[in-house]
């Protein structure tokens, strides 16, 4: 039997981790924050002999309650946070930090989740997490090399990549992953690097990451430009990104506009960030669109296209340094805090969607997501196709009618091809959703690798999956 690690059983100080972004709440008997990895094996193993759950928490800016705890140990990777090298850094150090050393330094990690100032490196990993600029990158699965891993059993490998078959007796899993960004489900990966990224912390605790870097643009354009309506939008959105180099689409000869990122924000949004920018009038949707060059900015030919899309071209906001660009992100960061303040003035929980779907669906979805009449604000990632419709339900009636809109939202996108998360994951909150994209036979040949990996059950319990009945174990 492997020796007791050191564990923390005060509730007050327990009581700080029991929650996350989907401010849901948890209960665990312990919190361990082991120094070193080997701190962290010895403890997953003692967990191990006693069948004990293992939650891991990083940073808990999670949006779907993975990092939330049903019981058992709570194993936080915040001191594993050292950066050895601009691109080799511990599990739990904080990305965006690290980003803006990197970028100083004249490199580029590209994965930008919105939340990238308070989440950590492995939590981004284990979420495949992406952002605006996904829509040029991907998401983080593309500009990761290799991890160190601690497995369930308390087994340590390093440098994990993309040569490292499945370990003995994991199953390799084969299903059809939607032609869309996705964050929902283990990855029909057959190396083991792949199929760590986007398990949610239910495969192995990431403890250092090597990460790829690219040089950091020379420059960077920003625009805010506003539309008189949607179809409009929508049709701009087409142009712009007819002839773009897209991780989606690579493209070694990319066309005349070719943004980096194209982020949308519908009327309510627009109403949400009026105090920050003059609004023009006769504006009901608006674009903001990142743009790479080396040498001038090409703003004439984006001023040009605008123009001829049918944009308010002459009300564009531009951004070309550093400060303008800061204002800009501010703005587009003002959504999801307005949204949660909101949410916090209603008293209500906010049900918002993370679905994206193919090209061809977008208009179709865009659709169903203006016809919704309950109070909302919908903004995010149409680059992509992947929008965050936030509904608010200001009472219990409309909640109720928020979750069945988001339930049958969420079909729709599957009907249409698509994903029931582009990008936050599955968690808790969402396996019935899981489970009705990829179906009972895919469901169960998840359930079987978990089985293989993890055969206590003991790691992410009730993350993706359903769990079996609980097994014991005290601290
Ligand atoms: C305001 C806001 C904006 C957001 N914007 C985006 C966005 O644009 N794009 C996006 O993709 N997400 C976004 N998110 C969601 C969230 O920030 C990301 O999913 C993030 O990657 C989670 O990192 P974390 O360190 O907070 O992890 P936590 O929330 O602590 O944990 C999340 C999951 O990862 C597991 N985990 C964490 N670290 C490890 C590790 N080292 N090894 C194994 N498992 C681990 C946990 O067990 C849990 O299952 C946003 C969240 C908020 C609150």
């Amino acid at each position: 039997m492997s020796s007791k690690p050191a564990l923390i059983t005060d509730p007050d100080i327990i009581l700080g981790y029991l929650t996350d972004a989907s401010n849901t709440h948890g209960r665990a008997e312990a919190l361990a924050v082991p120094a070193d990895v080997d701190a962290l094996a010895a403890t997953l193993r003692w967990a191990q002999d006693r069948g004990m759950p293992v939650t891991v928490t990083a940073r808990r800016t999670g949006t779907t309650g993975a990092a939330v705890p049903d019981g058992g140990l709570l194993l936080s990777t915040e001191r594993l946070s050292q950066v050895e090298a601009p691109d080799i850094v511990g599990g739990g150090a904080l990305l965006g930090p690290h980003q803006d050393t990197l970028e100083a330094a004249g490199q580029h990690f590209p994965p930008d989740p919105t939340s990238r100032y308070e989440c950590s490196v492995g939590g981004a990993i284990v979420c495949n997490a992406s952002g605006a600029r996904s829509f040029r990158y991907g998401a983080t699965r593309g500009w990761i090399d290799w991890v160190d891993v601690v497995l369930p059993t308390g087994e340590r490998l390093e440098r994990v990549s993309r040569d490292t078959p499945l370990p003995a007796g994991w199953p390799r899993l084969r299903w059809a992953e939607p032609p869309v960004k996705t964050a929902a489900g283990y990855a029909p990966a057959d190396n083991l690097l792949d199929l760590l990224i986007g398990s949610e912390g239910t495969l192995g605790v990431i403890t250092r990451a090597g990460l790829r870097l690219r040089p950091a643009p020379a420059g960077v354009l920003t625009m805010l430009a506003f539309f008189p309506d949607l179809e409009t939008t929508l049709r701009f959105v087409d142009q712009a990104r007819s002839g773009a180099d897209r991780a989606r689409a690579p493209r070694p000869k990319p066309g005349p506009l070719n943004p980096r990122a194209i982020e949308y924000f519908d009327p309510n949004a627009l109403e949400m960030i009026r105090a920050r920018v003059d609004l023009p009038a006769g504006a009901t949707d608006a674009l903001l669109l990142e743009v790479e060059h080396e040498g001038e900015a090409p703003l004439d030919r984006w001023f040009e296209a605008l123009v001829e899309g049918g944009a308010l071209a002459e009300h564009t906001v531009v951004a070309e340094d550093e400060q303008g660009q800061r204002r800009l992100a501010a703005i587009r960061h003002a959504l999801p805090a307005g949204t949660n303040e909101r949410v916090v003035a209603n008293r209500m929980p906010k049900v918002g969607t993370d679905f994206a779907v193919p090209d061809a669906a977008l208009a179709e979805m865009m659709a169903e997501y203006r016809a919704v009449t309950l109070p909302h604000v919908c903004f995010g990632h149409i680059g992509d196709n992947h929008l965050h419709l936030n509904l608010l339900p200001r009472d219990a009636t409309e909640l109720a009618e928020a979750r069945s809109t988001y339930r049958r939202l969420a079909e729709r996108a599957v009907a249409l091809g698509g994903t029931v998360s582009a990008e936050h994951g599955i968690g808790k909150l969402k396996r019935a959703l899981l489970a009705h994209q990829v179906g009972p036979e895919t469901l169960g040949a998840f359930a079987a690798l978990k089985a293989a990996a993890d055969p206590a059950w003991i790691l992410g319990r009730g993350t993706l999956l359903e769990p079996p009945p609980a097994p014991g174990g005290a601290v």
